[in-house]
């Protein structure tokens, strides 16, 4: 079994998802190459071969070119998975490799067991387990399933060309608009999920907060049914938070929501089911009612 993964580099460093494919790799049990579009200023450290596209030549995201070099790369290794992120990258380029070669793709891969590929369905609330009947599977992971490895060691560089035409020019990244509050440098962040029932009980959440100097977050169904605004969504489609306590408030801990906050220092969970998936990551998992426990917390800690 062979896999191609697919790295991704944004102005000139390698992504630190790149080793998040490794984690894909080893669940697929499959030997590993690596292609790349960077510098070599920005290169993994893997001791395999690294097929390597200049990205000063041939842009750090053009569909065109690197997909006619992800193409030569498959016709020279036959790789059993073509692994992608589920990035911007992965969704936009990894359809075209399915397409060329008329094989099965599979997206947003949470997980993979004994070759069977694990993914979420209505709304990430049921799994459900596919298998692919192609010769060669395209794969698309979603960003924090996997746990990250670092394979460490020295790689063996092939430079790739390609003189395929395109009429896309890779004109660089402009920082998107700021919308909202930007949760990235909060230290305390306390977070409501769909446990804390109502719009009108997110306020117990408010208070928490403004007690302890804190921000508000929230998890998606808290956003989706508008009782808090989207910009404090927190998740692999809100924002990526690194506070140095997260409070996570009826929250069961899905995958999406897990891989915005898993750069927290320290985080408490209040939840409760026991069993909650949240209480994994936790260093304390408070098993309580929220509406009971967050007004005696808030009270206590603000020394009434
Ligand atoms: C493509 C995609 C992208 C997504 N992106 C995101 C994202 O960026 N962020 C995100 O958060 N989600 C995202 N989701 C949704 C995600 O899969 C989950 O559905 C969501 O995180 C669940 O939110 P939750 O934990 O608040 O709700 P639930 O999963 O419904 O959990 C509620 C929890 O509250 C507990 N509870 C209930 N009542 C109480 C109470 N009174 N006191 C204490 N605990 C209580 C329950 O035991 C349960 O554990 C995405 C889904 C998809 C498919």
């Amino acid at each position: 079994m062979k896999t191609l993964l697919i790295a991704e580099s944004r102005e000139g460093r390698l992504l630190d998802t790149t080793y998040e494919l490794f984690g894909a790799a080893a669940k697929l049990k499959a030997e590993t190459v690596l292609f790349l579009a960077g510098t070599e200023t920005g290169l993994p450290s893997y001791a395999g071969t690294l097929y390597l596209a200049d990205a000063k030549i041939y842009g750090e995201y053009n569909p065109d070119l690197h997909k006619n070099m992800i193409l030569q790369v498959i016709e020279k290794e036959n790789p059993d998975y073509v692994v992608f992120l589920h990035s911007s990258y992965g969704r936009d380029l990894a359809p075209r490799i399915a397409a060329s070669l008329r094989i099965a793709q599979v997206s947003e891969v949470i997980d993979i067991v004994d070759g069977t590929f694990e993914l979420t369905c209505c709304n990430a609330r049921m799994h459900r387990s596919v298998q692919t009947t192609t010769s060669k599977t395209v794969l698309t992971i979603q960003p924090g399933a996997f746990s990250p490895i670092r394979p460490g060691g020295a790689h063996l560089i092939q430079a790739m060309q390609t003189d395929a035409v395109t009429s896309i020019e890779f004109a660089g990244y402009e920082p998107a608009e700021p919308e909202g509050i930007d949760l990235g440098k909060s230290e305390i962040i306390i977070s409501a999920g769909r446990g804390i029932g109502t719009k009108e009980n997110t306020e117990v959440i408010w208070n928490l907060a403004k007690t302890v100097g804190g921000e508000v977050g929230a998890s998606r169904p808290v956003v989706d049914a508008g009782w808090i605004e989207h910009s404090r969504q927190i998740g692999s489609t809100g924002q990526t938070i690194s506070p140095k306590l997260y409070i996570a408030c009826g929250i069961s801990g899905a995958i999406q929501h897990l891989a915005g906050i898993k750069n927290s220092g320290y985080i408490v969970a209040i939840n409760k089911d026991r069993e909650a998936p949240i209480g994994e990551v936790s260093d304390v998992l408070v098993v309580a009612d929220v509406m009971q426990f967050l007004p005696a917390l808030t009270e206590k800690l603000a020394g009434r």
